[in-house]
């Protein structure tokens, strides 16, 4: 059967090519002109997919892996879904170490694919033998025949969206984009995307999302990796209590930080505005673009193109449970959704 049919040998050929989505509502007012990168698309409903098969398939070509091997990573969950998802198309096993801050659900996604998983306590230091790093390393030199994706710290994790994702969006916008405002969490997607796009116009501004409570912003701008800006926060994917060497600060123009609370509401606001239903960090990239609009750093006639990197659905016992919000001391704002409901 034909491909151009939208028939296809497997999902993993349904990865990459996300659509860019015109922001309407919820940029009322702004400065220019806003689109979306929404990578809840994917197959595996999260930017990660584009990773998990680019690294595989490198090891593939490489000859590193063998049938039945292992795929051992560290991982918030969406990394994890991804490789577990690869894995069953290419008979693999998968062993995840997730951090406990990891949503249930997101952790049940992983069970259901088929990986196995082992959960470990979120606010300990990377050095600490519990730490999800120390105990995937422990795995991998446990486990004959497997090999650690090791994201953090992995140049093909900016390889695959030099690749991919930058390209798509330079096509997208026909290469009219002035911004970018992507999350750094690994930061293979931010810095894969700008090395892309500054190769083809320098001029373009890239523009990374950190969270309060990680050192990313305050080592861009100093050099400088200070322990005090480490607390526990609630974002998951954003942000970083290391330095990942996935993150390349040399073509990243900025960092701007946002808050748990105030990127919780936005995500609520985007499905209320724009009919996208996503996660946490894209709450934190459009609270990022808000912020920036504030600042007045976009003028009149500018294309900004931001990522959405997940889908909603595995938030829900999180920013789209009341409950949830309510004990984090978030519904100091109006809550968007809690009204909507009426029991008869
Ligand atoms: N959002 C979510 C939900 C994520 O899981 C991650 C990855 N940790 C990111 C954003 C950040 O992407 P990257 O790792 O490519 O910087």
């Amino acid at each position: 059967m034909k491909e151009n049919n939208n028939v296809y040998n497997s999902v993993l050929q349904l990865i990459g090519s996300t659509p860019l989505i015109k922001l309407n509502k919820i940029t009322e007012g702004f400065k220019g002109d806003f689109y979306a990168k929404v990578e809840a698309f994917n197959p595996g409903h999260s930017s990660k997919d584009r990773i998990a098969l680019h690294i595989i398939e490198e090891a593939e070509r490489q000859g590193i892996l063998k049938p039945n091997d292992t795929i051992i990573e560290t991982t918030s969950g969406n990394t994890g879904f991804s490789l577990a998802m690869v894995s069953i198309i290419k008979g693999y096993k998968c062993i995840l170490a997730v951090s406990s801050k990891s949503s249930p659900d997101k952790i049940d996604m992983l069970k259901s694919m088929g990986a196995k998983v082992y959960v470990c306590p979120a606010h300990v230091k990377a050095d600490d033998p519990r730490s999800y790093y120390e105990v995937a390393k422990r795995l991998h030199s446990e486990t004959k025949g497997s090999i650690y994706i090791n994201q953090y710290f992995n140049k093909l994790n900016i390889d695959a969206h030099y690749k991919t994702t930058g390209p798509e969006i330079w096509k997208q916008t026909e290469g009219q984009l002035t911004h970018l405002v992507a999350c750094g969490g690994t930061g293979g997607t931010i810095s894969g995307i700008s090395k892309y796009l500054k190769e083809q116009n320098p001029d373009i501004k890239v523009i990374g999302v950190d969270a309060y409570g990680s050192v990313i912003k305050k080592f861009h701008e100093t050099g400088e990796f200070d322990e005090k800006e480490i607390y526990p926060y609630r974002i998951e994917g954003l942000g970083k209590n290391l330095i990942p060497s996935s993150m390349d600060f040399d073509v990243i123009d900025k960092f701007v930080k946002v808050t748990d609370s105030d990127s919780a509401h936005t995500a609520r606001e985007i499905s209320q505005t724009e009919g996208l239903f996503i996660g946490y960090t894209s709450g934190a990239a459009m609270q990022a673009l808000k912020q920036l609009n504030e600042e007045e750093e976009f003028n009149e006639g500018d294309k900004v193109v931001v990522v959405f990197p997940d889908h909603g659905s595995r938030y829900m016992s999180k920013i789209y449970n009341d409950k949830w919000m309510e004990d984090q001391g978030f519904l100091d704002k109006d809550p968007v959704i809690s009204s909507n409901i009426e029991y008869i």
